[in-house]
């Protein structure tokens, strides 16, 4: 086989070829490089020597291609020939084709196992299928179904240059869209560089499909009373560059729906398919990625977007319309104008579902990628999809579910024909308003995943009762573009010890269902197709972590203490029943955080009291003899009621949460106070309440307690009449108050994962700034000292129940400070008690006083880490 030999003067763009070239030939090809010169001061350079070795290193009786950048790379490979046998230099040929186009094209080539003549002309040829894409030829099929504005309408006409980096891509064509519809007139435009016909500017579809890309001619035209108006308008739009910067952004992903939207993956093209796949606006997909690490652990499986639109697993659903079977007797109907009501209430809760997500993926990862959502929304007032539809209603006499899959389906395969990558793509936006409304026309939730193959999900986000709706048997691992660790799916993630990176931005939106990554939950590293090697790594260190979590395990149901013998009680943090096996079966000393919000997300109405006791005496018996803490509903923040009426708020995490609800709602949390009283009879129960920032909220929670005990009492139910109160504490509010707040409860719980967000004022679930709401900052660790000491003097007993209490190097630092109990995820608890045995209180004493004083989390991890070290 023709062997490749890539000289540069940079070592880095020689490695970068040689590895894209490499990945398209699957190593098929004999590849090497010669490239960067050995002086650290000034690297770049090319040598005769390195490259006569590097010609050694792949040559054969087949032949070898040499490839350069530039300048005295050519002159060093000239001289690197001359210094060849003369039958080598036979077999031996430079090449001028580009560096980067003509290596790949000739790897490709030779891989076919073709002669060296032939590996040279595929060299030569490289920019043909680049020239052939950026010229001008346009089909009219660019249009599904163009509806020409009648020339005769026109009045006005304006031609532009679009100065944008991506063109009318999905953002500024919904611009355009809407800039339009302000308007009276009847407004066209057409891409004149490409020669498309002239479509309708008020139609998201036609718009999009012009393929205006950079550089592009159009023509825009307006007919009517408004018409100078409107060409002024849009003329500044296109002038403006629609508001964007000149860098390429990322424009693939859509953002909280799934998997629609894909970008394909470079490394999966190959040369016959590059023309129509390649795009010059397509930044590449790094082979490795990282996120934050959230839960530990290794998983390697293929992805599956999650939510998916299909009970299939791992297919690309951008044809998901046509899968569904619609029986003939729903096809039609007798009455087109209730038909034609039903479409337009399913696409007004269309419309607002997406004008949510769009809200949240606004506040989570900013108002360019919340902007793709613009053009869900003008897909669902496009004139042209309407006029369509309204046609096979009240023509046809189709039912609207059957008008709707009709004209969606033909759109997306009107998008799916054209060749072009990007609108291609688009195909999959169109399925995704279309499954949307379809879901509402036939009135079907989200269905439930059952995965019948392991499997890693994929997601922009993933709100905690998603998950918790999930099957999570063949569930590997997860991994979202958004999110930080201590956010609510983080959490549970963690407690099902379900190996999770997050965080890892919107390059992981761009990969296809099914593409097999591997991922590192303890370091954040994601493998995209790991090689041979990389699997056997990975698998190698799952292996080991397996057999230590496991020979932790066996040890973990003995009570903990440190090497010199102090107790302390490591309990879990659970949401329901499952967790509460979990955490029995992983040793722990009690359930220290009931998250009772979980019993009441995904419902159509809050559970009774007899149905919340049941789950509370379940989870009970489960963990006897140790105790049940049940924190009382805690909504708000990143978890919502559908039942409750609660107004969209600008700060979720200032807004009505926690106590703040409860009280508001006094009934509703009466009827959770007498199902955990009624549930304390025979049983070590406590109940804590989330989120309290004063003294009187306390009080006024007593009263409500006092009443149902009255209550109770009257109906002659038994309880614990001594049942003991906590508070969470987790605002900055309540350690300032503890003093006070200590005298007016039974123990406190510092919740972690929230004092330091509103600590470091970081939200916990956004990724921009999760890092730096990280509980080892010292301001967080000395606000747990302040709430130890107020607490003790008062001789209440402090637990700390937040994520930092499941970190290995938190251990020293909290026992340290004096703190009697930890809670933490199930999963964790035989980790933490091992290492809680690793230390004496003689070390902690002078560990915690001393990490007070330094000044980052970073100084105070390093630090115990490196004792941690010295210990072995
Ligand atoms: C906390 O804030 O640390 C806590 C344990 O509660 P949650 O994570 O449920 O807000
Ligand atoms: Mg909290």
């Amino acid at each position: 086989m023709v062997g490749i030999v890539i000289v540069s003067h940079s070592a880095l763009l020689a490695a970068g070829v040689q590895e894209l070239a490499r990945q398209m030939v699957q190593n098929a090809v004999p590849l090497a490089s010669a490239a960067g010169i050995d002086d650290a001061e000034n690297p770049l350079g090319t040598d005769v020597m390195a490259i006569q070795e590097a010609i050694a290193s792949v040559y054969s009786q087949d032949g070898v291609l040499v490839l350069m950048d530039l300048g005295s790379a050519v002159l060093s490979a000239e001289m690197a020939w001359e210094l060849l046998t003369t039958e080598q230099q036979a077999n031996v040929k430079l090449c001028a084709a580009p560096l980067v186009e003509g290596t790949i094209a000739a790897a490709v080539q030779a891989a076919t196992g073709a002669s060296l003549e032939a590996v040279i002309a595929a060299a030569q040829n490289a920019l043909t299928a680049k020239a052939s894409q950026l010229s001008v030829e346009h089909p009219s099929s660019v249009s599904p179904k163009p509806s020409p504005i009648e020339s005769a309408e026109i009045t006005q006409e304006i031609h532009l240059m679009v100065q944008n980096p991506l063109g009318l891509h999905a953002r500024p064509a919904a611009q355009f869209v809407t800039t339009s519809s302000r308007f009276q007139s009847q407004i066209g435009l057409q891409n004149i560089t490409k020669g498309t016909e002239k479509v309708n500017g008020k139609s998201i579809n036609q718009v999009v499909t012009l393929g205006v890309r950079q550089g592009d001619e159009i023509a825009i035209s307006a007919a009517g009373s408004d018409a100078a108006a409107a060409l002024s308008a849009l003329q500044q739009l296109v002038e403006n560059k629609f508001g964007e910067s000149d860098s390429i952004q990322n424009v693939g992903a859509v953002g909280a729906v799934g998997a629609q939207g894909l970008r394909p993956h470079p490394d999966q093209f190959t040369e016959s398919d590059s023309k129509s796949r390649y795009s010059d606006s397509q930044p590449s997909i790094p082979h490795n990625l990282s996120g934050i690490p959230v839960s530990p652990g290794i998983a390697i499986a293929p992805i599956l977007f999650y939510p998916v639109d299909s009970l299939q697993d791992g297919k690309k659903n951008e044809s998901i319309l046509s899968q569904f079977s619609l029986p003939v007797a729903a096809q039609f109907t007798d009455n087109p104008e209730a038909e034609w009501q039903q479409l337009q209430t399913a696409l007004s809760t269309a419309k607002s579902e997406i004008q949510q997500i769009r809200q949240k993926t606004a506040k989570v990862t900013g108002e360019a990628e919340a902007a793709i959502f613009d053009a869900h929304l003008l897909c669902l007032s496009d004139p042209l999809l309407l006029d369509a539809i309204h046609q096979h209603v009240f023509d046809e006499q189709k039912s609207a579910v059957a008008a709707w899959q009709a004209v969606i389906n033909e759109t997306i395969i009107s998008y799916q024909e054209i060749e072009d990558s990007y609108l291609q793509a688009r195909a999959a936006d169109i399925a995704d308003v279309g499954q949307r409304v379809l879901r509402l026309l036939i009135g079907e939730e989200l269905p439930l995943l059952q995965l019948s193959n392991p499997t890693i999900l994929v997601a922009n986000d993933l709100s905690p009762s998603q998950l918790m709706q999930l099957d999570l048997t063949n569930i590997m691992g997860i991994c979202t573009a958004t999110g930080g660790a201590t956010s609510h799916l983080g959490i549970l993630a963690r407690s099902r010890g379900i190996p999770t990176v997050m965080g890892v931005g919107y390059d992981l939106l761009r990969l296809e269902n099914g593409t097999v990554i591997g991922l590192n939950g303890e370091t954040g590293q994601i493998w995209i197709e790991p090689d041979t090697a990389q699997i056997q790594q990975l698998e190698t260190l799952r292996d080991k972590q397996l057999a230590t979590a496991a020979a932790l395990k066996a040890k973990a149901q003995q009570p903990a203490s440190t090497r010199d013998g102090h107790r302390i009680n490591v309990m879990a943090n659970i949401a329901n029943v499952t967790d509460a096996q979990l955490a029995q079966s992983n040793g722990a000393d009690g359930v220290g955080l009931l998250r009772s919000e979980f019993l009441y997300l995904k419902k159509e109405e809050a559970p009774t009291a007899a149905q919340q006791e049941e789950i509370y005496r379940a989870i009970a018996q489960i963990i006897s003899p140790h105790p049940l803490i049940i924190r009382t509903l805690d909504i708000g923040g990143d978890k919502s009621l559908p039942y409750l009426d609660k107004t969209q708020e600008d700060n979720p995490f200032l807004g009505w949460r926690g106590i703040r609800v409860l009280l508001d709602c006094p009934d509703l949390f009466k009827t959770q106070l007498s199902a955990i009283l009624r549930a304390s009879h025979e049983h070590p129960i406590k109940l804590l309440l989330p989120m309290v920032t004063s003294v009187g909220e306390i009080r006024a929670t007593k009263q409500l307690i006092a009443q149902v005990k009255a209550d109770l009492r009257e109906r002659e139910i038994p309880f614990n009449e001594t049942i003991e109160i906590g508070i969470m504490v987790e605002v900055p509010a309540a350690v300032a108050l503890a003093d006070k707040l200590a005298a007016e409860v039974n123990f406190f719980s510092i919740g972690t994962n929230d004092l330091s967000q509103y600590v470091m004022a970081a939200d916990r679930t956004n990724t921009q700034v999760t890092a730096l709401a990280d509980a080892f900052e010292p301001a967080v660790l000395r606000m747990i000292q302040q709430t130890v000491k107020a607490a003790h003097k008062v001789g209440i007993s402090v637990a700390v129940c937040g994520e930092l209490a499941g970190d290995v190097l938190a251990i020293p630092i909290l026992v340290g400070l004096g703190v009697d109990e930890l809670s933490l995820n199930p999963a964790a608890i035989p980790r933490i008690k091992a290492g809680l045995a690793l230390w004496t209180m003689a070390d902690v004493d002078a560990i915690a006083p001393e990490v007070l004083q330094f000044d980052s989390a970073e100084a105070v991890k390093s630090y115990v880490a490196g004792r941690l070290k010295i210990m072995g």
